[in-house]
């Protein structure tokens, strides 16, 4: 059972919230809630309990139209506004965050199944981070972007993995640069952000600025097709960011994705055992392995093998799985029982390809969806669980013999994100990083993120940065000019140059 531990953290508040909106929303468009133009609704279901949640607008064609003609009648006074003008709404939002963020912390395990000592220590905390860090950059625009404009209207589309931050990590570069967004959040997880405009309309942010459409893929594909929208950025599935280049071809817009993963995690004989244990639990069991970065293929090299699996067994079984609102458990509820599905499908056809499946004894709730700790040892590299990115807490494993093997195994994935080295020589660690082709490499460490590093993928995870100067230039374009006026105000050749 799962009575131990500290009492549930109290969710009053994000109930009361849910509540007070009688468990139904519409768009958020312009400054305030508007009902859906089709009347029509999806249910969302709370991840834990699989109980109804909440029930979210289906965006149709006429809510997208509505949505980016807010956000196109809003650009221009946002833009004139100026850096410092846009900085202090920036730090306005981050405060935001700040002074509700137990009340996002918990609607966030809600809806999302992920336990709540992430979402307060991490989700929400770096939410806000992406909000000051941008909000500095905007400051200083004038003179450092000086040649350059913002794109305009921003179509944002955004997963159910990590709602919050996704949201903050899209709009706080775009809002810094000088556009306005459409947002459509995943259809899983849209209430942290129908909850962030709302609150945000409260802080002073203009209306249109910021405009949130929820619904459906189908509601994605209107937004990326709309003709008002200058630019997409979508993070999400592999499969849908190749349908979103295909439909934007040719249209003039301009496009980020950031996609799927399949992220080694190498570790070498030398490597301090122990902290590679942990390392690798927080590479896929935080957030119940739903992350585009997670580091789920395990390479081990063959001389540690056998001990690192013991000690990973040891430690999968004091792994705690239980209610995302119990400040004590290690994991919570996968998103929904259509990636449940998928995940125990996926670890089914491992199992007939030949790995052997182990999984923490410890019990797990019977209600809602949990699955539990998973390792698949001994899997070959081209069995269909080495290749797919599985979203789940789920680890595949296999082993190399030398460092070119290691190289060659991790580099063995259409896929290119992150990756983690692990060894106790640091010359091995600084020559095998380079080799690796993905866009962010983690020596002796795993899943480290901040702001002001930009974040994205090689090959088939993406294109486009996201945090870091070079995430703000997403969001804005070169514009060269000259004239007269500026010519003339040139200081006059010295008399050595005219000779
Ligand atoms: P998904 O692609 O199914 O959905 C993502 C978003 O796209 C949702 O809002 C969805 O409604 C919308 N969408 C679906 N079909 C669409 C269409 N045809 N046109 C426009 N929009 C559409 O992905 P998911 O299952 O929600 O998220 C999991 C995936 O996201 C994983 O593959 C993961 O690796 C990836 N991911 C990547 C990053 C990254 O930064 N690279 C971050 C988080 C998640």
């Amino acid at each position: 059972t799962m009575e131990y531990g500290p009492a549930p953290e109290a969710d009053g508040e994000a109930r009361a919230w849910l509540k007070r909106h009688g468990a139904t929303f519409g768009h958020f468009i312009s400054g305030k809630f508007a009902e859906p133009a089709s009347g029509r609704h999806l249910a969302t279901i709370e991840p834990a309990t699989g109980k109804p949640l909440a029930k979210i607008a289906q965006g149709v064609a006429a809510d997208v139209e509505a949505a980016v003609g807010a956000a196109r009648s809003a650009q221009a006074p946002w833009a004139k506004l100026g850096g410092h003008g846009r900085a202090r709404h920036l730090y306005a939002l981050a405060r935001m965050l700040q002074r509700h963020a137990r009340l996002f912390a918990v609607l966030e395990a809600i809806d999302n199944g992920k336990p709540i000592r992430e979402t307060r220590d991490l989700d929400v905390p770096l939410a806000a981070r992406h909000f000051l860090y941008h909000a500095g950059w905007a400051q200083l625009q004038e003179r450092e972007f000086a040649d350059h404009v913002p794109v305009g209207v921003i179509g944002q589309i955004i997963p159910w993995n990590f709602p919050l931050l996704m949201l903050a990590w899209k709009i706080a570069p775009a809002l810094a640069a000088g556009n306005t967004v459409v947002l459509k959040p995943a259809e899983f997880t849209s209430l942290t952000a129908l909850l962030f405009a709302e609150l945000a309309a409260e802080a002073g942010l203009p209306p249109g600025v910021l405009n949130v459409v929820t619904g459906d893929g189908a509601t994605g594909a209107l937004l990326v097709e709309n003709p008002g929208v200058d630019k997409i950025a979508f993070t999400g599935s592999t499969e849908v960011g190749r349908l979103i280049r295909q439909s934007t071809a040719g249209s003039g817009k301009s496009l980020t994705l950031e996609l799927g993963g399949k992220s080694p995690f190498v570790v070498f004989d030398d490597a301090d055992i122990d902290g590679a244990v942990e390392g690798v639990v927080d590479a896929i069991w935080f957030n119940q392995g739903q992350v585009c970065c997670a580091g789920s293929r395990l390479l081990l090299q063959e001389g540690i093998a056998e001990t690192f699996r013991k000690r990973l067994i040891r430690r999968m079984e004091t792994l705690r799985v239980g209610s995302p609102l119990d400040k004590s458990i290690d994991m919570g509820a996968v998103v929904a029982p259509v990636q449940l599905e998928r995940i125990k499908a996926l670890v089914e056809t491992g199992v007939k390809e030949g790995a052997e499946k182990y999984q923490a004894s410890g019990a797990i709730p019977a209600e809602g969806c949990f699955y539990p700790p998973t390792l698949l040892w001994n899997v070959h590299p081209s069995s269909t669980v080495a290749i797919e990115e599985i979203f789940g807490p789920v680890l595949v494993a296999m082993t190399f013999r030398t460092p070119d093997e290691a190289v060659m195994l991790a580099n063995n994935t259409r896929y290119g994100l992150a990756a983690s080295v692990w060894s106790e020589t640091i010359g091995l660690a600084l020559d095998i990083a380079p080799k690796l082709q993905a866009g962010v490499i983690w020596v002796n460490a795993t899943n480290l993120f901040d702001a002001s590093v930009g974040f994205g993928g090689y090959r088939e995870s993406g294109f486009g940065r996201e945090g870091g100067r070079e995430g703000l230039y997403e969001y804005l374009k070169p514009k060269a000019w000259s004239g007269r006026k500026a010519r003339a105000k040139l200081p006059p050749l010295p008399e050595a140059a005219t000779e």
